[in-house]
């Protein structure tokens, strides 16, 4: 019975039927998935360089992450956050112990963390710096989906439909400092940024200016809040992105590769900006013993295996193998990122077709924008892996250049 239903062979038909018109999807159904491994409902096998959306940072069904989820839906799934539960303990004292801030929130996205941070940062601004609440952001930015998350988010396509936003987020330029400190005032409580923007691009910044961020937030009293929501946990070849940059966030939000696909969002303060008090804020789910031991394990695995590290070489790996793609076919123009974030920019608006025609030959990649393609694997990606990946390219490259007819 159940096996039947597996393959079914109407699932695409069914969602577009019964489905808000939010994606669009690639003509395959996932129905499993083992490593950087996944495979679809006709048993086919792809390499997935997608990662869930950089999310399944141990690859597909990690066995530590398994064991742990397993032994906790049989222990304690949810119990609310009227009571102390152990795993959440045990999560933040890890993140707290191995990044630079004091204390931690828990919830259960990417854009709940970040709105989580804003309210901090705006009691922050009430509390301390008279009544301030502007925060500036950059353009390409991504920060999330809510409506004040569509504020912050500095692209237009985004925040257009949905007009009138919620006030108090300055969209300036990204990589400039200069247009921070001119959009500054007496109202603005806090900065976000992304160390690298992901959805806008992976646009990697000048090794100053985080640096540069940073000192004036600094020299105004007001809050550096990073987004590390794509960065953080490993994924550019340090636990967080801001490590590699010799910047302090005051505030941090993770969320996509916390969990190893089980929803979770964090956002962390440095002691001085806790100035939450019981009722502030709060969550039904955030913190609950189901997800919070998946990223512990997660979490605990990543920094005892030094995954950050591994990932480091392998992107680099990565990087040079696409670099002589590069070489090799005049329309890449450039390959950036930082660790295992990185993209493939073209001539041409054919990152859809590079997409597909990977697909058909066993391999998923992202298309990031019409002429940008991004990568963004499991961190766990061997350099056997990188090799497999590469030659698929190849061939989809070649076919471009030259269509057999
Ligand atoms: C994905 C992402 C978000 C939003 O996370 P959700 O879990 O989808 O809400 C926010 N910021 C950054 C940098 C992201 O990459």
């Amino acid at each position: 019975m159940e096996e039947q239903a597996l393959y079914h062979d109407n699932w695409q038909e069914l969602e577009q039927k019964l489905f808000l018109r939010t994606f669009n999807r690639f003509p395959v159904t996932l129905v499993r998935g083992k490593g950087a491994w996944v495979w679809d409902d006709q048993g086919k096998k792809y390499l997935d360089l997608v990662g869930g959306w950089a999310v399944d940072s141990l690859g597909h069904c990690p066995p530590v992450v398994v064991e742990a989820l397993e032994k906790q839906a049989k222990t304690l799934i949810q119990a609310s956050n009227q009571f102390y539960t152990i795993p959440q303990i045990q999560l933040a004292q890890i993140l707290i112990q191995n990044s630079c801030l004091d204390r931690v929130f828990f919830c259960n996205s990417g854009a709940e963390a970040n709105e989580g941070a804003v309210k901090l940062a705006r009691r922050y601004g009430k509390l301390r710096l008279n009544g301030a609440y502007d925060i500036i952001t950059t353009h390409s930015s991504f920060h999330g989906r809510t409506l004040a998350m569509t504020a912050a988010t500095g692209q237009n396509k985004f925040q257009q439909p949905y007009i009138p936003l919620p006030t108090g987020f300055i969209n300036v330029d990204y990589n400039d400092v200069e247009k921070i400190r001119a959009a500054t005032t007496a109202r603005t409580c806090g900065v976000m940024l992304e160390p690298i923007q992901g959805e806008g691009g992976v646009n990697v910044p000048d090794d100053s200016y985080l640096g540069e961020v940073e000192k004036w937030c600094h020299e105004k009293g007001i809050l550096l809040i990073l987004d590390e929501i794509q960065t953080g946990i490993g994924r550019t070849g340090t636990l967080f992105a801001y490590e590699q940059y010799n910047v302090e966030p005051d505030i941090m939000t993770l969320a996509k590769g916390l969990g190893s696909g089980v929803p979770i969002g964090a956002f962390l303060a440095k002691e001085h900006v806790s100035v939450f008090t019981p009722g502030e804020h709060g969550s039904t789910f955030g913190g609950n013993p189901l997800a919070c031991a998946a990223a512990y394990a997660t979490v605990k695995y990543i920094i005892e295996d030094d995954i950050p590290g591994k990932v480091k070489q392998v992107g680099k790996y990565f990087a040079t193998k696409l670099g002589s793609l590069k070489q090799q076919f005049d329309f890449i123009t450039q390959v950036r990122g930082r660790g295992l974030l990185i993209a493939l920019e073209l001539s041409g608006e054919i990152a859809e077709e590079i997409a597909l025609a990977c697909l058909k030959r066993g391999l998923l990649v992202n298309k990031l924008k019409p002429n940008t393609i991004r990568f963004m694997p499991p961190l766990i990606i061997t350099e056997r892996e990188v090799d497999k990946a590469i030659a698929i390219l190849e061939d989809t490259l070649e076919e471009i250049r030259n269509p057999k007819h």
